[in-house]
Protein backbone atom coordinates (compact mmCIF):
# COMPACT_ATOMS: atom_id res chain seq x y z
CA UNK A 1 0.00 0.00 0.00
CA UNK A 2 1.41 3.51 -0.79
CA UNK A 3 1.81 6.00 2.22
CA UNK A 4 0.74 9.73 1.69
CA UNK A 5 1.09 12.05 4.28
CA UNK A 6 0.27 15.46 4.08
CA UNK A 7 2.24 18.46 5.84
CA UNK A 8 -0.41 20.97 7.36
CA UNK A 9 0.70 24.27 8.92
CA UNK A 10 0.70 27.86 8.39
CA UNK A 11 3.72 29.35 6.12
CA UNK A 12 6.91 29.56 8.43
CA UNK A 13 6.25 26.68 10.33
CA UNK A 14 8.82 24.04 9.34
CA UNK A 15 7.12 22.14 6.83
CA UNK A 16 9.06 22.01 3.72
CA UNK A 17 12.22 21.14 6.25
CA UNK A 18 10.61 18.48 8.23
CA UNK A 19 8.84 17.29 4.30
CA UNK A 20 12.77 16.96 3.66
CA UNK A 21 13.77 14.90 6.41
CA UNK A 22 10.83 12.57 6.15
CA UNK A 23 11.22 12.32 2.30
CA UNK A 24 14.65 11.11 3.37
CA UNK A 25 13.79 8.77 5.91
CA UNK A 26 10.71 7.33 4.03
CA UNK A 27 12.31 7.11 0.58
CA UNK A 28 9.04 9.04 -0.86
CA UNK A 29 9.14 11.90 -2.40
CA UNK A 30 8.82 15.47 -1.32
CA UNK A 31 6.28 17.36 -2.97
CA UNK A 32 5.83 20.63 -2.90
CA UNK A 33 3.49 22.97 -4.42
CA UNK A 34 5.15 25.74 -4.33
CA UNK A 35 8.18 24.29 -5.13
CA UNK A 36 6.51 23.43 -8.86
CA UNK A 37 5.21 26.98 -9.22
CA UNK A 38 8.73 28.57 -8.21
CA UNK A 39 10.29 25.40 -11.30
CA UNK A 40 7.54 26.71 -13.90
CA UNK A 41 8.27 30.41 -13.10
CA UNK A 42 12.32 29.74 -13.42
CA UNK A 43 11.47 28.23 -16.91
CA UNK A 44 9.12 30.50 -17.65
CA UNK A 45 6.32 28.47 -18.32
CA UNK A 46 2.56 29.47 -19.25
CA UNK A 47 1.32 27.82 -15.53
CA UNK A 48 4.62 29.81 -14.19
CA UNK A 49 3.43 33.40 -15.48
CA UNK A 50 -0.13 32.64 -14.26
CA UNK A 51 0.98 32.03 -10.89
CA UNK A 52 3.69 34.23 -10.19
CA UNK A 53 0.83 37.08 -10.33
CA UNK A 54 -0.96 35.35 -7.39
CA UNK A 55 1.93 34.10 -5.20
CA UNK A 56 2.95 37.47 -5.25
CA UNK A 57 0.28 39.16 -3.39
CA UNK A 58 0.67 36.43 -1.13
CA UNK A 59 -2.53 34.66 -2.55
CA UNK A 60 -3.38 31.46 -3.61
CA UNK A 61 -3.16 29.98 -7.14
CA UNK A 62 -7.08 29.56 -8.28
CA UNK A 63 -7.75 25.65 -7.29
CA UNK A 64 -8.27 23.96 -11.23
CA UNK A 65 -4.63 25.50 -12.16
CA UNK A 66 -2.91 23.67 -8.81
CA UNK A 67 -5.01 20.79 -9.18
CA UNK A 68 -3.95 20.22 -12.84
CA UNK A 69 -0.27 20.66 -12.00
CA UNK A 70 -0.24 18.51 -8.61
CA UNK A 71 -2.05 15.74 -11.51
CA UNK A 72 1.17 15.71 -13.65
CA UNK A 73 3.39 15.16 -10.74
CA UNK A 74 1.56 12.61 -9.37
CA UNK A 75 1.53 10.33 -12.38
CA UNK A 76 5.21 10.04 -12.24
CA UNK A 77 6.32 6.97 -11.40
CA UNK A 78 8.38 7.72 -8.50
CA UNK A 79 4.98 8.69 -6.85
CA UNK A 80 3.30 4.76 -6.97
CA UNK A 81 5.00 3.96 -3.62
CA UNK A 82 3.65 7.34 -1.87
CA UNK A 83 4.66 10.69 -1.54
CA UNK A 84 5.63 13.36 1.25
CA UNK A 85 2.67 16.43 0.54
CA UNK A 86 4.07 19.79 1.39
CA UNK A 87 1.84 23.38 0.75
CA UNK A 88 -1.01 20.92 -0.94
CA UNK A 89 -3.87 20.45 -0.17
CA UNK A 90 -4.36 24.33 1.09
CA UNK A 91 -8.30 24.31 0.75
CA UNK A 92 -10.95 21.70 1.09
CA UNK A 93 -11.43 21.71 -2.55
CA UNK A 94 -8.33 20.46 -3.17
CA UNK A 95 -8.33 18.25 -0.77
CA UNK A 96 -11.80 16.43 -1.72
CA UNK A 97 -9.80 16.60 -4.96
CA UNK A 98 -6.41 14.78 -3.81
CA UNK A 99 -8.46 12.29 -2.13
CA UNK A 100 -10.00 11.13 -5.72
CA UNK A 101 -6.47 11.11 -6.99
CA UNK A 102 -5.28 9.09 -4.49
CA UNK A 103 -7.96 6.93 -4.83
CA UNK A 104 -7.10 6.09 -8.71
CA UNK A 105 -3.69 4.88 -7.29
CA UNK A 106 -4.83 2.81 -4.90
CA UNK A 107 -3.99 4.80 -1.84
CA UNK A 108 -5.68 7.70 0.19
CA UNK A 109 -4.25 10.52 2.93
CA UNK A 110 -2.46 7.95 5.85
CA UNK A 111 -1.36 10.53 8.30
CA UNK A 112 -1.75 14.39 9.04
CA UNK A 113 1.00 16.17 10.71
CA UNK A 114 -0.41 19.24 11.86
CA UNK A 115 2.50 22.34 13.00
CA UNK A 116 1.36 24.35 14.73
CA UNK A 117 3.23 27.85 16.16
CA UNK A 118 2.29 31.91 16.92
CA UNK A 119 2.27 34.47 14.23
CA UNK A 120 5.09 36.67 15.50
CA UNK A 121 7.41 33.22 15.21
CA UNK A 122 6.56 32.60 11.98
CA UNK A 123 7.23 35.65 10.90
CA UNK A 124 10.56 35.97 12.30
CA UNK A 125 11.58 32.40 10.86
CA UNK A 126 10.20 33.30 7.39
CA UNK A 127 12.34 36.66 7.47
CA UNK A 128 15.72 34.84 8.52
CA UNK A 129 15.03 31.94 5.45
CA UNK A 130 17.31 31.33 3.14
CA UNK A 131 16.17 28.74 0.06
CA UNK A 132 18.41 27.31 -2.70
CA UNK A 133 18.35 27.84 -6.22
CA UNK A 134 19.07 24.59 -7.35
CA UNK A 135 16.64 22.34 -5.61
CA UNK A 136 15.02 24.64 -2.49
CA UNK A 137 16.95 23.00 0.38
CA UNK A 138 16.23 25.53 3.11
CA UNK A 139 17.96 27.25 5.94
CA UNK A 140 17.74 30.21 8.60
CA UNK A 141 20.40 32.56 9.30
CA UNK A 142 20.07 31.31 13.48
CA UNK A 143 17.99 28.28 13.65
CA UNK A 144 19.56 26.32 10.37
CA UNK A 145 22.43 28.19 9.08
CA UNK A 146 24.37 26.43 6.20
CA UNK A 147 27.97 25.64 6.71
CA UNK A 148 29.11 28.71 4.39
CA UNK A 149 26.97 31.80 4.38
CA UNK A 150 25.30 32.08 1.10
CA UNK A 151 25.68 28.83 -0.45
CA UNK A 152 23.30 25.38 -0.01
CA UNK A 153 25.39 22.62 1.84
CA UNK A 154 23.47 19.64 -0.29
CA UNK A 155 24.09 21.15 -3.98
CA UNK A 156 26.48 24.23 -3.37
CA UNK A 157 24.13 26.71 -5.37
CA UNK A 158 23.43 29.97 -4.48
CA UNK A 159 21.08 30.94 -1.82
CA UNK A 160 18.32 33.28 -1.83
CA UNK A 161 15.26 35.10 0.11
CA UNK A 162 12.08 34.78 -1.29
CA UNK A 163 10.48 37.53 -2.47
CA UNK A 164 7.09 36.60 -0.45
CA UNK A 165 9.20 35.76 2.50
CA UNK A 166 9.22 39.69 2.68
CA UNK A 167 7.07 40.63 6.53
CA UNK A 168 4.21 42.28 4.12
CA UNK A 169 3.65 39.64 2.42
CA UNK A 170 3.72 36.79 5.35
CA UNK A 171 0.96 38.66 7.14
CA UNK A 172 -1.03 38.72 4.01
CA UNK A 173 -0.24 34.70 3.33
CA UNK A 174 -1.31 33.96 7.22
CA UNK A 175 -4.43 35.67 6.86
CA UNK A 176 -5.15 33.80 3.63
CA UNK A 177 -3.94 30.43 5.57
CA UNK A 178 -6.16 31.52 8.35
CA UNK A 179 -9.39 31.76 6.17
CA UNK A 180 -8.77 29.31 2.82
CA UNK A 181 -6.68 26.78 4.65
CA UNK A 182 -7.07 26.27 8.33
CA UNK A 183 -10.83 24.85 7.87
CA UNK A 184 -8.55 21.51 6.56
CA UNK A 185 -7.55 21.20 10.43
CA UNK A 186 -11.18 19.74 10.96
CA UNK A 187 -11.68 18.24 7.91
CA UNK A 188 -8.21 16.05 8.35
CA UNK A 189 -9.51 15.62 12.12
CA UNK A 190 -12.95 14.11 11.19
CA UNK A 191 -11.71 11.39 9.26
CA UNK A 192 -8.79 10.46 11.74
CA UNK A 193 -5.88 10.91 10.29
CA UNK A 194 -4.95 14.48 12.07
CA UNK A 195 -1.76 14.29 14.37
CA UNK A 196 -0.89 18.05 15.84
CA UNK A 197 2.77 18.37 16.17
CA UNK A 198 4.86 21.69 18.20
CA UNK A 199 6.14 24.09 15.06
CA UNK A 200 7.70 26.23 17.93
CA UNK A 201 10.59 23.19 18.66
CA UNK A 202 13.72 22.76 17.38
CA UNK A 203 14.08 21.28 13.89
CA UNK A 204 15.28 18.23 15.69
CA UNK A 205 12.44 17.85 18.17
CA UNK A 206 9.90 17.93 15.82
CA UNK A 207 11.68 15.44 13.29
CA UNK A 208 11.93 12.94 16.48
CA UNK A 209 8.18 13.89 17.10
CA UNK A 210 7.40 12.75 13.79
CA UNK A 211 9.21 9.61 14.26
CA UNK A 212 7.58 8.66 17.53
CA UNK A 213 3.94 9.47 15.73
CA UNK A 214 5.14 6.87 12.26
CA UNK A 215 6.37 4.08 14.71
CA UNK A 216 2.80 4.34 16.88
CA UNK A 217 0.96 4.27 13.35
P1 LIG B 1 4.87 27.79 -0.37
O1 LIG B 1 6.18 27.58 -1.03
O2 LIG B 1 4.16 26.52 -0.01
O3 LIG B 1 4.94 28.77 0.77
O4 LIG B 1 3.93 28.47 -1.49
C1 LIG B 1 4.25 29.71 -2.04
C2 LIG B 1 3.05 30.28 -2.79
O5 LIG B 1 2.70 29.39 -3.88
C3 LIG B 1 1.77 30.42 -1.98
O6 LIG B 1 1.75 31.62 -1.23
C4 LIG B 1 0.72 30.40 -3.10
O7 LIG B 1 0.67 31.63 -3.80
C5 LIG B 1 1.28 29.35 -4.04
N1 LIG B 1 0.82 28.00 -3.68
C6 LIG B 1 1.58 26.97 -3.22
N2 LIG B 1 0.84 25.89 -3.01
C7 LIG B 1 -0.44 26.22 -3.34
C8 LIG B 1 -1.68 25.54 -3.32
N3 LIG B 1 -1.78 24.27 -2.90
N4 LIG B 1 -2.79 26.20 -3.74
C9 LIG B 1 -2.72 27.46 -4.18
N5 LIG B 1 -1.58 28.19 -4.20
C10 LIG B 1 -0.44 27.59 -3.78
Amino acid sequence: MPTYIVLLGPPGVGKGTQAGILSKKLNLPHISSGDLFRENIKNNTELGLIAQNYMNKGELVPDDVTIKMIRVRFIQPDCAQGAILDGFPRTPHQAENLSGLLKEFGGQVDLVPFFNAPAEILVDRLAGRWTCKAHGHIFHNIYNPPKVTGICDYDQSPLYQRDDDKPETVKKRIVVYNEQTAPLIEYYRQRGVLVEVDGTESIDKVAEHISLILVKK
